[in-house]
């Protein structure tokens, strides 16, 4: 079997579980047969047992649900590659929406120091201290994302120091506060996608109407934020007027993601 043919026999048998199953395949060929994306069909050569055994098993787990994110073990975001796993929300395009926001902040205004809180895999984290060189720290409440992000930061060759922490921590204050909290009310949790299902609910619930974290993060903020710092937040669809609420007197704007959906809040301090 060619690239090629692989490919449409992955796509045909990846159709029932996913919308965009052309790519998904051929980033499962790629990925088993060790070649790059955008060269997997420069070859004509057959493809060996093990290459096509390996799709198998990729392909089966594919079926039984589980995000095509997990069965690779890594993710690309602001164009870095992460280590993802099932004990953090996998890196979403729509939080490239709060990093760029973020950045914009640090270069305006010369922010010197950050805190993630909520870091997940730490992709927010990392990120903004590769492309801001920001002194960064990040916080999670699991034991396992804070491992998982401390991997991260080894494998991308980033500055940060990750604690185990429930949001806040300590009595540092910093420039810029950045949370990608869990947004998801309690109805919506009721009816996930398959895929999303498999995500931890940590990372996703957000209690009856979504907003718990963020009250949490409201009350505490001020007390973590140096004057004329910021903290953004990216919000789940529909929230952005509820959250900026929480913060009476403040400048707050919002910012659109991709899909023109309001996706981050920042706040001024
Ligand atoms: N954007 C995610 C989703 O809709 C939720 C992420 C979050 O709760 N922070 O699946």
């Amino acid at each position: 079997m060619t690239p090629r043919e692989a490919v449409k026999q992955i796509k045909t048998r990846l159709l029932p579980v996913s919308d965009e199953a052309e790519t998904e395949a051929r980033i499962i060929l790629a990925h088993a047969a060790g070649l790059d994306r955008a060269r997997i069909f420069l070859s004509e050569k057959t493809l060996d047992a093990g290459t096509l055994a390996a799709v198998d098993e990729m392909v089966k787990r594919r079926l039984s649900g589980e995000p095509l994110q997990y069965i690779l073990g890594e993710w690309s975001f602001m164009g870095l590659d992460f280590i993802v796993g099932p004990a953090a929300l996998i890196p979403r395009q729509d939080t490239e929406t709060l990093c760029n926001e973020a950045l914009r902040l640090i270069k305006e205004r010369w922010y010197k120091t950050l805190l993630d809180i909520c870091t997940g895999t730490g992709c927010v984290a990392i990120s903004l201290n590769k492309l801001s060189g920001i002194s960064t720290e990040a916080s999670d409440i699991s034991p396992a994302c804070v491992r998982l992000a401390r991997e991260n930061v080894l494998k991308n060759g980033a500055e940060a120091t990750v604690r185990e922490a429930d949001l806040f921590f300590g009595a540092s204050r910093y420039d810029i506060v950045t949370a990608n909290p869990p947004y998801i009310n309690d109805e919506d949790m009721t009816h996930l996608p398959e895929e999303v299902k498999r995500e931890p609910a940590l990372a996703l619930a957000g209690g009856r109407d979504g907003l718990d974290l963020y009250r949490r993060i409201a009350a505490d903020a001020a007390a973590h934020i140096l004057p004329g710092g910021a903290l953004v937040m990216e919000v789940g669809m529909g929230e952005a007027d509820a959250v900026r609420a929480l913060f009476p007197g403040r400048e707050t704007r919002t910012v659109k993601d991709l899909n023109g959906i309001e996706r981050v809040v920042s706040i001024d301090f």
